[in-house]
């Protein structure tokens, strides 16, 4: 579903991905951790073609998205993204935000946006909010709109750049709990996150990043018991 082959990318002269490459297969959930600044966030941007990269391939459903004539905004409307600072419209309801993208995107009628919408809001446990504005909402209730929202599209892949992060404590269980639940159901992921709980519980691979390269790449149980870098032994060490 989702394969990069050696990417890399450079910021000037800083190499910021190095010769990347993995694979997440269908229903696959990978969680990809690491450092700070070890270029997780620009791994995940690559996948749908937020961040440009200079070397390697990358292909989602079989269609390359560095090629030149890819249509990307077609590309992107089919993978579901959530960052860490949940990017509602401030300036429109929850049910607005449900519905706009699928309607200016996707063509669909506005009852039809509505109906899916609501679905996945009740889905997420929020429909008596859809009148409501994203600053009304908690944090937690926010970021699960905003799946909601990503769901909401049909995507064929969702992923996720430090759902949790932005959250407090209280809250973070409420969305892990929302993305527990679409990984079981078979959602391809990739989800870049420090919460091992929620890797242990779901992940089939973790992918493990270092100075912009990929260091580790193992089902989750190999991972957790016998880590085989030093990085990734000082990392769970440090974390768990
Ligand atoms: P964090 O855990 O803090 O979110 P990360 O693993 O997601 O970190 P990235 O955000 O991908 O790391 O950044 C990787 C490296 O690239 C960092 O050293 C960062 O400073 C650098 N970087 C990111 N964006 C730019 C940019 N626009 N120009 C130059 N360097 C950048
Ligand atoms: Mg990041």
């Amino acid at each position: 579903m989702i394969e990069l082959t050696k990417v890399s990318k450079w910021y000037g002269d800083f190499q910021v991905l190095s010769e990347c490459s993995t694979t997440v297969a269908r229903g696959d959930v990978v969680v990809v951790c690491g450092p700070s600044g070890s270029g997780k966030s620009t791994l995940i941007k690559t996948v749908n073609g937020l961040e440009p990269f200079q070397q390697g391939e990358i292909r989602v459903d079989g269609i390359s998205v560095g090629a030149a004539q890819t249509d990307l905004p077609a590309l992107r409307s089919k993978i579901g993204m959530v960052f860490q600072n949940f990017e509602l419209f401030p300036h429109l309801s929850v049910r607005r935000n449900l519905t706009l993208a699928q309607v200016k995107v996707l063509g669909r009628s506005e009852m039809e946006a509505t109906e899916r919408g609501l679905k996945y809001l009740d889905r997420v446990g929020l429909l008596a909010h859809q009148d409501k504005y994203p600053s009304q909402l908690s944090g937690g209730q926010q970021q699960r709109v905003a799946i909601a929202r990503a769901l909401a599209m049909d995507p064929i892949a969702m992923l996720f750049d430090e759902p949790t992060s932005a959250l407090d404590p209280e809250m973070i269980g409420e969305v892990l709990d929302v993305m527990v639940g679409l990984a079981q159901e078979g959602m391809t992921m990739m989800v870049v996150t420090h919460e091992m709980g929620f890797a242990r519980k779901v992940a089939d691979r973790i992918v493990f990043m270092d100075q912009g390269r990929i260091v580790e790449d193992t089902p989750k149980d190999e991972f957790f018991s016998t880590p085989r870098s030093r990085r990734a032994k000082e990392f769970l060490a440090r974390i768990i």
